[in-house]
């Protein structure tokens, strides 16, 4: 039993290791979300706390190190306790197994889920390994925080070892519909594991609604008995706003309540970026060339590379609306903005080909001399430098098949908002975001029509529309911000009644 009142476990570090010459260097995550600090936050006050996530251990550490603190001025009592894993256990459980298994069923795309009973074994070794130092750390009763999908089994396994704590899990990705995850051939360990939770976040009520259907439907396993569980509910209804507690299931241990909470920006870190040198010379850049001349228009679309995020469909569409709107020839320009992912699988190497094939093909067919109709970059930017880019953007086209929510759309409506734009978001109503962003225009990704013609709107939307549009989703980015989600999250999960006002 150890001395944390409060535990994180998070596939990874709040600082980066960088190996060189079998040393171990440690610096801040460049990493854009404010999701890192605000879990951080929660140390600030000198709560007595632990971080939980692994570390390879590849031999040139020795010995290895198994606690290391973050920043002994800001987290007086904050130490971060990690995991060793082998790299060929890494690579399986976070690369392979999850990207190749659970992330195309969990975005809908199933059929391309590839599920290996040897990889299940490595996730469920992991996950047990992150779940004992969880123990060793938590004090009695202590509040444990499990993050995503990665660590779906280590509430089972923390349970077994330790009844006491106060267990609560945040979803970042999204939650599909019961058809289809009961394609997973480990589905009931899976909502077994989640319901020896005190508490389950998701992003939006949706997602609240398909687990609830899963556990319906499903006989799940209590994996300290090997025995099924029969989840009986309290009370059932996702008409409750986001934020709000919404459902709750009793089994025979306990009674599982469920969250939505959306996951929300860092407003000063975006007005930080605003105020950057990099900013302003990308901003001059992209004044003396975006592409476009005068009053052309600049659609944007800004991704990592991934299936789910849309890119094919949306260059089909653009396209069509070439075809449909010939005003636009000459006056349009789409900058894409697709950052390098997965790399070493290949649905990933060919979907980049595919990608590059049709910039080309839909370039040759358009081009004039003066104009391409499309930018395409291969690369990923800086926050500083995407604000640029966002602030440039007339239209901002957002096109997921499935997302579990979308930051990009809250960036742009941010930027636009802290710069007085008057810029449209085009988005996809298949990601979480789409929930919240009431005033973005909806599309349909599976309809090139729809999609196409949602866009076109977006660019001959009248100004002072898309100025009260703008202003509307600026209100709700800034109001359901990180600090909201971290603090709700947080109420949730020790069931306070009231929840706090997040901290300025
Ligand atoms: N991003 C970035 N540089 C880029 C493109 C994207 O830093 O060139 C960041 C972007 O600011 C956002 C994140 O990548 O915070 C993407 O998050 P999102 O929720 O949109 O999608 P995810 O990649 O998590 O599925």
């Amino acid at each position: 039993r150890g001395t944390s009142d409060l535990v994180m476990v998070y596939h990874r570090l709040p600082y980066e290791e960088v190996r060189e010459k079998g040393k171990v260097r440690r610096q801040p995550h460049s990493s854009p979300n404010g999701i890192l600090p605000t879990l951080l936050s929660f140390f600030g006050d000198g709560t007595r706390g632990a971080w939980i996530a692994w570390s390879i251990d590849d031999g040139t550490e020795e010995p290895f190190v198994t606690h290391t603190s973050v920043d002994k001025e800001a987290y007086p009592n904050l130490i971060c306790s990690r995991v060793p894993l082998l790299k060929e256990d890494v690579d399986i459980f976070y690369k392979r197994f999850s990207k190749e298994a659970f992330w195309p069923m969990l975005h809908t795309f199933w059929e391309r889920a590839e599920f290996r009973e040897d990889h299940w074994e490595v996730f469920c070794e992991v996950n047990r390994k992150f779940a004992e130092k969880a123990a060793e750390e938590a004090a009695e009763g202590a509040l444990v925080w499990i993050h995503d999908y990665n660590l779906w089994m280590v509430p089972a396994y923390l349970r077994e070892r330790r009844p006491d704590l106060k267990i609560a899990f945040f979803h970042h990705t999204h939650f599909p519909s019961a058809d289809i995850f009961n394609v997973v051939p480990w589905r009931r360990e899976i909502v077994g594991s989640l319901l020896q939770c005190d508490y389950v976040g998701f992003h939006i009520p949706r997602q609240v609604e398909n687990f609830v259907d899963v556990v319906r439907g499903v006989m799940p396993f209590q994996v300290q008995e090997r025995q099924p569980c029969a989840p009986r509910f309290l009370t059932y209804g996702c008409a409750a706003g986001l934020g709000e507690m919404t459902t709750e299931i009793e089994t025979t241990h306990r009674t599982i309540r469920l969250g939505a909470h959306p996951v929300g920006l860092d407003i000063d870190r975006m007005k930080q970026a605003l105020d950057s040198r990099a900013y302003r010379k990308q901003k001059r850049l992209l004044e003396e060339d975006v592409g476009v001349k005068g009053d052309g228009q600049v659609i944007l679309s800004v991704e990592r590379l991934d299936y789910t995020k849309g890119v094919l469909p949306k260059l089909l569409a653009f396209e069509k609306m070439l075809d449909a709107h010939p005003d636009m020839l000459n006056e349009v320009t789409l900058v894409i903005i697709c950052v390098p992912a997965a790399q070493e699988i290949k649905v990933y190497q060919e979907l980049v080909a595919d990608i590059e094939q049709a910039v080309g093909r839909i370039n040759g067919r358009f081009a004039q001399v003066g104009w391409t109709p499309i930018r395409y970059y291969y690369r990923g930017f800086p926050m500083q430098q995407l604000t640029a880019f966002y602030e440039r953007a007339d239209v901002m086209w957002i096109t997921p098949l499935r997302d579990g929510l979308n930051l990009v759309a809250k960036e742009f409506v941010a930027i636009q908002g802290l710069t007085e734009g008057a810029g449209r978001l085009v988005l996809s109503e298949f990601t979480g975001a789409a929930a919240e962003l009431h005033g973005a225009l909806l599309t349909n990704p599976h309809d090139l029509h729809d999609l196409a013609e949602r866009c076109y709107q977006g660019l001959v939307m009248t100004p002072s529309e898309a100025a009260t549009r703008i202003r509307l989703l600026y209100d709700i980015v800034t109001y359901h911000d990180i600090r909201r989600w971290g603090a709700e999250f947080i109420a949730g999960a020790r069931n306070e009644e009231k929840k706090p006002e997040p901290s300025e």
